[in-house]
């Protein structure tokens, strides 16, 4: 059964432990190594490996340390260039060509966002079937047979609209992440008879109100929301 811990997540960093109940990974490291460590009880080399879905440090602070500590990291050829990292653990992956890690077996999609190369996971393990899909203002495609859904609901308009913050700024926000509307149109446009949780990650700290998201998607979906 497939199981989420969310160690952090938000633009002061993402990393998120994913198992199936024997095969653990990471997806994201965009925090310190050593909270990492402390997240996987210091057992980081029993990671099958490091999925990283873009190249903001939000989402990869720590990638030279799990390299260093052997552990395979996954990212688009745009990602690794963008980065300009060059490891024998990076492996190249590309939207639209399904790679296996451990019994995981994954397919990475585009995304929308103000990166080299971005994307998002389709991870299935057995007959559990987990869509992972951040930092995007919309996603283009639908996905069958989900049973677990981790998605970014970084902000609500009508917060954003009320903060004092510059215009390039809301521009720039609307324009790479997934507003609380944009979240629940993906929500309706999917088949959710198989969902059994949903959990919002990157929510904003200025423009999102964590007890409304999750009451909000709850309302809609009548699956349990986790923030
Ligand atoms: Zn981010
Ligand atoms: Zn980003």
């Amino acid at each position: 059964m497939i199981e989420i811990n969310q160690i952090a997540s938000g633009s002061s960093g993402n990393a998120y432990h994913i198992s199936d109940g024997h095969c653990p990974l990471l997806v994201e490291c965009g925090i310190s190594f050593k909270r990492i460590q402390r997240a996987t009880g210091f057992r980081i080399s029993s990671l099958a490996g490091c999925l990283i879905s873009h190249e903001h440090k939000d989402h990869c602070k720590a990638i030279h340390d799990v390299l260093s500590a052997g552990v395979d990291c996954y990212m688009t050829a745009g990602t690794a260039a963008a980065l300009e990292i060059d490891h024998h653990r990076v492996k190249i992956i590309q939207a639209r060509s399904p790679f296996s890690v451990g019994a995981w077996s994954v397919l990475p999609f585009e995304t929308e966002h103000d990166a080299a190369d971005p994307v998002g996971f389709l991870m299935k393990s057995g007959n559990e079937k987990l869509l992972f899909l951040t930092d995007s203002y919309f996603c283009r495609y639908t996905f069958p047979g989900l049973t677990h859904i981790m998605i970014e609901c970084n902000y609500a308009l009508d917060i954003l609209m009320e903060n004092d913050l510059p215009a390039p700024h809301k521009k720039r926000v609307i324009q790479s992440h997934f507003s609380l509307a944009n979240v629940k149109a993906f929500l309706k446009a999917n088949d959710l008879n198989r969902v059994r949780d949903i959990h919002l990650l990157h929510l904003s700290r200025d423009n999102a109100d964590p007890v409304r998201f999750k009451a909000e998607i709850e309302q809609l979906t009548g699956k349990p929301v986790y923030v």
